[in-house]
């Protein structure tokens, strides 16, 4: 019987210190797929990395015909880089796996059954605590999460990671979504298919350090919310009605005011401070409109998610 084949993609930006540590752990994991009679497809992308990441990968490459590679001409960052290896990635199942072994691949054996035996077509790894992140974090996120939940259709669990293993028709489901503008949790949550969640212990990356700022991750959540809810859209029009209908009572009691008590002149910094208030409102309404014009903008201009400096299909 022809083997089936399981691609592994890993998005690594300046991973020479942990690439080899999973290199070594996947192997091990690999082993195990050879029993059930499944072969292993790496597909290494190398997003713009400026240390060692690219030499170590074409080593690996040396002494396996199963490593295909992907160089980025610069950081484009992982959504992209995560698009790039599900394109290039010809399996029958595939994974999406971090460098840095925050994904345990021993993971990978029981993801695998869930599909098998119990038909699953996703099953994604999701942390059960964040042990070890720094505690802004977590609470941002946690905030994130809830009320993504609220202004979103597409359901987003809180500590899913992007580690998933998948079959051929959810890789197929989610590279028919070209957009510019990728949040790939949402995108999964949109394109439904039967999910399974496993979760494990959160785990320390190995060597190197995580590359998100506090500053990238809220712009990345800022994205999400962008790209997944029209609700700020609607903060606008709802401000709008509120604010008409202040105005109406407070036009109402200004009228009935002067007709009792005369017209003196006073009250202009109460003026000013409502003015100030009401113009404030108005340019938040304004950013949040502009929000989704520069995503339309991005979109129309129709550039490329990442542009290839090498591969190994060159050679
Ligand atoms: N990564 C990437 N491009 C980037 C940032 C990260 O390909 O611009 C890769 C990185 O090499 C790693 C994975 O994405 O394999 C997760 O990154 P990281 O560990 O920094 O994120 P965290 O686990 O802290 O969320
Ligand atoms: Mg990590």
């Amino acid at each position: 019987m022809k083997k089936k084949v399981l691609s592994v993609i890993v998005p690594c930006f300046n991973e020479e210190e942990s690439l080899p540590l999973f290199y070594k752990e996947i192997n091990n994991v690999q082993k195990i797929f050879d029993s059930f009679n499944i072969e292993f497809e790496y597909i290494f992308v190398d997003d713009g990395s400026s240390d060692n990441t690219l030499n170590i990968i074409k080593e690996f490459k040396e002494n396996n015909k199963n490593i295909h590679y992907l160089s980025f001409s610069k950081n484009f960052g992982k959504e992209a880089a995560m698009y790039a290896g599900l394109k290039k990635a010809n399996g029958d199942f595939v994974t999406l796996m971090d460098a840095d072994l925050q994904d345990p691949p021993k993971l990978l054996i029981e993801m695998y059954q869930e599909i098998v035996e119990n038909n699953y077509d996703i099953v994604i790894a999701r942390r059960k605590n964040r042990k070890g992140e720094p505690v802004v974090r977590s609470f941002l996120t946690e905030i994130f999460y809830k009320l993504i939940a609220k202004i979103s259709k597409v359901r987003m669990v809180s500590g899913e990671r992007d580690y998933r293993l998948m079959t051929r028709s959810v890789v197929d489901a989610i590279l028919s979504l070209p957009e510019y503008n990728r949040y790939s949790k949402g995108l999964f949550s949109y394109i439904g298919f039967k999910t399974k969640w496993l979760e494990y212990d959160n785990i320390k990356r190995v060597a190197g350090k995580s590359k998100w700022s506090l500053g990238n991750l809220l712009l990345y959540a800022f994205d999400a919310m962008i790209g997944f809810s029209t609700v700020p859209l609607m903060i606008s029009t709802f401000l709008g009605i509120l604010f008409c209908f202040i105005s109406f009572i407070m036009i109402l009691f200004i009228i009935f005011k002067t007709l009792i008590f005369g017209d003196p002149v006073s009250g202009w910094p109460s003026l000013v401070c409502i003015i100030f208030f009401v113009a404030g409102i108005q340019l938040f309404c304004l950013g949040i409109c502009s929000a989704y014009i520069s995503k339309i903008y991005l979109e129309t201009k129709n550039r490329p998610l990442y542009l290839i400096k090498e591969s190994d299909d060159d050679k």
